[in-house]
C-alpha cells in the first residue's frame, strides 16, 4: 500500500476523487467542482493541488514541494489528457490548461490565474488549424503571454499612472490600425502583439518568455501559492478575519474556450439577486468572449434571463426593441443552453441549499461549469435569503438564523437617501446599483489617496475606470465606489457588496482622466476633492452632498427578529443617554438601558453653565447651590428615559468623568467661558491648573468623585428617585436601577450606597411615598472582579464595564492603544483590537470569575456589561458562554447583538 501523503485530487466524467465536504483540504472551488462533477454537471476534467502543498510551500520553500508533488502532478496531467482526448504540450492539437487559487473561503480576485497555459509558438500553429480559427488561437495567446507575463514573471507598471504596460502597447497598436475595439485587431495584429509582449518582458526583465509547457505549469503553481502572501490577499484575509495559516489549494483545469465564435459564450450567474436578495436567477454574459473579460468590465455584459435583462434595459434607459436586437438575454439567444444552465443552478441551488453563484462556458454550443460557490451578497439580500429559503422549506429555523452574519445588519440600520432630497438633487450619470445604499463623500481617483483622506477623516467617493484587487485598501476606506466600466460582477461590484459598501459600476458617460485628476461627464468637469453622492440602490450618481434619511425595519427584518429573540437566552439593552436614543433603541427592539451615562446630558444647552458654576465654586454650599440648578434638569431627563422604556429596566450611572473634561482648555475659549459667566479669567485658569492630571482616566474620576464630594451623588439620587416617582403616578411601571461607577473596594461602594439610600429615603418621606429601585455597580477595574463576592454582598447589580477593565487589566490606554496597536494586530501579539472583541482569556477570565463570585454570595444576582463590547458578535457569544442575563450596547448595535445572541444560544 502507498502510505506517502496524497497532495493531488482529480476530477472528472470517469473519476473524482474530492468532494464538497473536503474545504479545508481542496479550497471552496476545488471542492465544489468535485462535487459538481459527482452531481453529473458537465465540468472541464482537471485536478487540485491541496492547501497542505501550499503551507508546506510557505514553510520549506519550491525545491521540498516539488519533491512532494511532482509525480502526483505528472499523473494529474495524465489524467486530464485522457479525459479531454489531448495532450500537454503536443504542437499540433495541444491540451492547454487553466491554473487558479482556491482558498478555502473566497477570496474574489485576491489570488492569482493563469489562463491558456500550454501554448507557445508550436502549439499555437496547432491550435489555429484544429480550431480553424487563427485569430482565435493569436488572441488565446497573446493573453496568456499578458497574464503570465503580468502575475508569474512579475512585470509591473513602472508608475501608477501607467497602470498596465500590456494594456498600453494594445492601445498604440490599436491607434496605429484605427480601430476601436480588441475585437477589431485581427491575426496578424495579434502576433504582433505578442511579440511586442515578448520583447516588453526581455527589455524589463532580462529573461525569455518560457516555451516549455512543464516549465509554464510549475512556474504557474508556485506563483499561485506565492499569491495566498501577496498584499492584497493580505488585506483581504486581515479584513475577513481569515488565518494565513490556512493557504490556497491550485486548480488546475483543462481549458475550455468561450471566444471560439457566435456560438461560444462566457458568464456569471446568481441563482438569486446578490444585492437584493429576490429570488431571481440572473447573470451576465459575453458571447464570443473569456471569463477575464466579463470581470474585467471592458464590454458591456448581456444579461442571462429574459426577466433579469428587461429590468437591466429599464435601469440603463434602453428601450424594449434596442434591448432584443442588441443586447439579448442568453434565455433568448440561446432556448436550449439556457434551459439546461437553469437546470443546473436550480439543482446546484437545491443541494447546497443556499445561494450559488457560478460561472460558465459554452464552447461551440456546448455548455461547461467552471465554478459554483455560495455567493457573497449584500446585507439586505443575507436577510431576504435566509427567510425565504425558511419559507421555501429549504433551511430550518436555526440554518436561517446562521445565514446572517449580525455585523452586515448595520448595512439595514443605516441611513438611506431621502427621496425629497433626491428628487432636488443634480443627476450626473446614471450606472448599475451594483451594491446598495446611500454615500456622500469627496471625489479620489486613486485608493492609496482614498486611504490618506480617509485618514486625515474626509469622507471619500473612489472613482475609476474599473477597479482591481490593488484598490482594495482604498475601496475598503471608501464611503462609496463608482466605476465608468464594469457590470453587476464586475471585481468593483462583486467586492463593494462583500464589504457591504455603496457603489455604482459601469456608468458609461462618466470619463476618468487619471492625469488630469478629474472626471468628465459631457460637458461637466469634476476635479479630485468635489462633492459626489451616490444611490447603489439605483445607480444614480448625484452631484454634491445629498440628505439622508433612517432605514425602515420591516417584514424579512423583523421576522429575523422575531425569530432570534425566540431563540436567545442574552437580553440586549441599550446604551442610551437621552430620550431620543431610548425611542432609536425601543425601535430596534432594545429591552431596557443597560447604561445611561449621565454626564453626557450636562453638555446641553444651559446646563454646562451650571455644570462650571459646580465645578468653579469653592465650598459646598455654593456647589449645592449650582447642583441646585441642575437637579430639575436631570430630573426631566430620567422622565423622559423612564417614559420610553416604559415596563423596562434603565440603569443610570453616576457621575463618572473627571471634572476637567467640562472645562474648556484653550484661552479663546477659557476667556468666552469668563465673559459668559462673568467670573475672572485668572480664576478659570486656576481652576483648569488645580485639575490637571498626568493619567486622567486613573485620577480624580468615577465614584472617587462621588466620595469627595456627596452632594453630586446626593443630586443625582434626587432626581433620579423623583422622576421615577412622577412617571409611576402617569402609569409607568418604572424600573429604576442606580449604579456606582469605578469601585475598587467594598469600602468605596458603601460610602456610596449610604448617600443614595439616605437620600431616596429623604425623597420618600417628603412625598410620603415609597418605591423600589436596585442599586449596584460597575465591575470595571480588576480589584472589584478579584473581590466581586465582598462586593456582591452589599450591590445588587454588576455591569461590566469592559472598557476600562480591558484598558486596566492590559495596561492599554484606551486613548492612546491607537498608537502602537496596530502594529500588535499586525504582528499576531492580540489577534484582535481588545477594545472592540473582548481578549477572552484575559478580560473575560476576570469576567467569568467575578460572575461566579457575585452568584457565589447572591444567587441570581443581575450580572450584565456594558462596555462597547456588548455589541461585538464574538463577545456576544462569549458573554452568553459565561452566563450574563444581558449586554448593553449602542442603540445601532442592538439588533445585531439580538442575533449575536441567537446565535450563540444555537451554537450551545
Ligand atoms: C466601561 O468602562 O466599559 C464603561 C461602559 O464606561 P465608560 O466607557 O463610560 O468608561
Ligand atoms: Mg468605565
Amino acid at each position: 500500500m502507498n502510505s506517502s501523503p496524497k497532495y493531488v485530487y482529480v476530477f472528472g466524467s470517469q473519476r473524482t476523487e474530492g468532494a464538497a465536504d473536503m474545504k479545508n483540504l481542496l479550497g471552496g472551488k476545488g471542492a465544489n467542482l468535485a462535487e459538481m462533477c459527482r452531481l453529473g454537471i458537465t465540468v472541464p476534467a482537471g485536478f487540485t493541488i491541496s492547501t497542505e502543498a501550499c503551507t508546506a510551500f510557505t514553510e520549506r520553500g519550491r525545491a521540498a514541494v516539488l519533491q512532494m508533488i511532482q509525480a502526483e502532478v505528472l499523473q494529474g496531467v495524465a489524467f486530464v489528457e485522457a479525459e479531454m482526448g489531448k495532450s500537454f504540450g503536443n504542437a499540433s492539437d495541444p491540451l492547454l490548461l487553466s491554473v487558479r487559487s482556491g482558498a478555502r473561503a473566497s477570496m474574489p480576485g485576491m489570488m492569482d490565474t493563469i489562463l491558456n497555459l500550454g501554448l507557445n509558438d508550436e502549439a499555437v500553429q496547432g491550435l489555429a488549424q484544429k480550431s480553424n480559427n487563427e485569430r482565435f488561437a493569436w488572441d488565446s495567446y497573446r493573453r496568456f503571454v499578458q497574464m503570465y507575463g503580468d502575475v508569474v514573471m512579475g512585470l509591473k507598471p513602472l508608475s501608477k499612472e501607467e497602470h498596465d504596460p500590456f494594456e498600453i502597447i494594445i492601445e498604440t497598436l490599436k491607434e496605429k490600425r484605427g480601430v476601436k475595439l480588441d475585437t477589431e485587431l485581427d491575426a496578424a495584429d495579434l502576433k504582433e502583439l505578442v511579440q511586442r509582449f515578448k520583447a516588453l518582458i526581455r527589455a524589463r526583465l532580462g529573461c525569455d518568455f518560457p516555451t516549455d509547457p512543464w516549465e509554464q505549469l510549475w512556474g504557474a503553481v508556485w506563483a499561485v501559492f506565492e499569491s495566498w502572501n501577496n498584499e492584497r490577499a493580505c488585506v483581504y484575509r486581515e479584513l475577513n478575519d481569515i488565518p494565513a495559516s490556512w493557504g490556497t489549494a491550485v486548480n488546475v483545469q483543462a481549458m475550455v474556450f468561450g471566444n471560439l465564435g457566435n456560438s461560444s459564450a462566457t458568464g456569471v450567474a446568481f441563482s438569486r439577486d446578490a444585492g437584493t436578495g429576490e429570488d431571481l436567477f440572473n447573470g451576465e454574459f459575453l458571447v464570443n468572449a473569456q471569463g477575464e473579460d466579463v470581470v474585467a468590465g471592458i464590454r458591456t455584459p448581456q444579461q442571462v434571463s429574459l426577466v433579469g435583462s428587461r429590468r437591466w434595459a429599464e435601469l440603463a434607459l434602453i428601450s424594449e426593441a434596442e434591448r432584443a436586437s442588441q443586447y439579448p438575454s442568453l434565455e433568448e439567444l440561446m432556448p436550449p443552453i439556457y434551459q439546461q444552465l437553469l437546470k443546473f443552478e436550480t439543482l446546484l441551488e437545491n443541494h447546497f441549499r443556499d445561494m450559488q453563484d457560478i460561472e460558465f462556458t459554452i464552447q461551440e454550443g456546448k455548455l461547461w461549469m467552471l465554478q459554483t460557490r455560495n455567493g457573497k451578497r449584500t446585507g439586505a439580500a443575507m436577510v431576504r435569503i435566509a427567510m425565504e429559503m425558511l419559507k421555501q422549506g429549504m433551511i430550518d429555523e436555526k440554518t436561517a438564523l446562521q445565514r446572517v452574519a449580525p455585523d452586515r445588519l448595520n448595512e439595514l440600520l443605516h441611513p438611506i437617501f431621502d427621496p425629497k432630497a433626491i428628487k432636488a438633487a443634480t443627476l450626473i450619470a446614471r450606472g448599475l446599483p451594483a451594491s446598495p445604499g446611500a454615500a456622500t463623500g469627496q471625489i479620489v481617483f486613486f485608493a492609496d489617496e482614498a486611504e490618506t483622506w480617509a485618514k486625515a477623516g474626509k469622507a471619500v467617493i473612489l472613482v475609476r475606470q474599473e477597479t482591481s484587487p490593488e484598490d482594495l485598501r482604498g475601496m475598503s476606506v471608501a464611503k462609496g465606489i463608482l466605476t465608468a466600466r464594469g457590470g453587476m460582477t464586475s471585481h468593483a461590484a462583486v467586492v463593494a457588496r462583500g464589504m457591504g459598501k455603496c457603489c455604482v459600476s459601469g456608468a458609461g458617460a462618466v470619463h476618468v482622466d487619471l492625469k488630469a485628476h478629474a472626471m468628465t461627464v459631457g460637458d461637466m468637469v469634476y476635479n479630485e476633492g468635489d462633492w459626489i453622492s451616490l444611490n447603489g440602490s439605483t445607480g444614480e450618481v448625484l452631484e454634491g452632498k445629498v440628505a439622508t434619511k433612517d432605514a425602515e425595519l420591516s417584514g424579512d427584518f423583523g421576522d429575523l427578529m422575531a425569530l432570534a429573540d425566540k431563540y436567545k437566552r442574552l437580553e440586549v439593552r441599550a446604551n442610551a443617554d437621552s430620550p431620543a436614543d431610548a425611542l432609536v433603541a425601543h425601535n430596534f427592539g432594545a429591552h431596557g438601558i443597560g447604561l445611561c451615562r449621565t454626564e453626557h446630558m450636562f453638555f446641553e444647552g444651559e446646563r454646562i453653565l451650571a455644570v462650571r458654576e459646580m465645578i468653579l465654586a469653592d465650598n459646598e454650599a455654593e456647589r449645592r447651590k449650582a447642583l441646585a440648578k441642575l437637579l430639575p434638569m436631570q430630573r426631566d431627563d430620567f422622565e423622559g428615559l423612564f417614559r420610553e422604556m416604559h415596563d423596562l429596566p434603565v440603569t443610570i450611572r453616576l457621575l463618572d468623568p473627571p471634572l476637567h473634561e467640562f472645562l474648556p482648555q484653550d484661552d479663546a475659549n477659557q476667556r468666552v467661558m469668563a465673559a459668559e459667566m462673568h467670573v475672572p479669567l485668572g480664576k478659570i485658569k486656576m481652576r483648569v491648573e488645580e485639575l490637571h492630571e498626568f493619567n486622567p482616566m486613573m485620577g480624580h474620576r468615577g465614584c472617587r468623585l462621588g466620595i469627595s464630594y456627596p452632594e453630586i451623588t446626593e443630586m443625582q439620587t434626587r432626581a433620579v428617585i423623583e422622576a421615577a416617582l412622577n412617571v409611576r403616578a402617569l402609569g409607568v411601571h418604572v424600573k429604576a436601577e442606580i449604579m456606582v461607577p469605578l469601585v475598587g473596594t467594598v469600602r468605596e461602594f458603601n460610602a456610596q450606597a449610604e448617600v443614595i439610600r439616605r437620600t431616596a429615603a429623604t425623597v420618600f418621606a417628603e412625598r410620603g411615598e415609597t418605591l423600589d429601585y436596585m442599586l449596584g455597580t460597575m465591575i470595571e477595574t480588576p480589584r472589584a472582579a478579584l473581590i466581586a463576592d465582598s462586593i456582591g454582598k452589599q450591590a445588587e447589580f454588576f455591569s461590566f464595564g469592559t472598557n476600562d477593565l480591558t484598558q486596566m487589566t492590559l495596561g492599554f490606554s484606551r486613548d492612546d492603544a491607537g498608537k502602537f496597536l496596530p502594529d500588535y494586530l499586525k504582528r499576531g501579539i492580540y489577534e484582535h483590537d481588545p477594545f472592540r472583541s473582548i481578549d477572552q482569556k484575559g478580560v473575560g477570565l476576570l469576567v467569568q470569575m467575578a460572575v461566579e463570585k457575585g452568584r457565589s454570595v447572591r444567587p441570581g444576582i443581575e450580572v450584565g456589561v456594558c462596555g462597547e463590547h456588548g455589541g461585538d458578535p464574538a463577545s456576544v457569544a462569549f458573554f452568553h458562554r459565561v452566563g450574563l442575563d444581558y449586554v448593553s450596547c449602542s442603540p445601532y448595535r442592538v439588533p445585531i447583538a439580538r442575533l449575536a445572541a441567537a446565535q450563540a444560544a444555537i451554537a450551545g
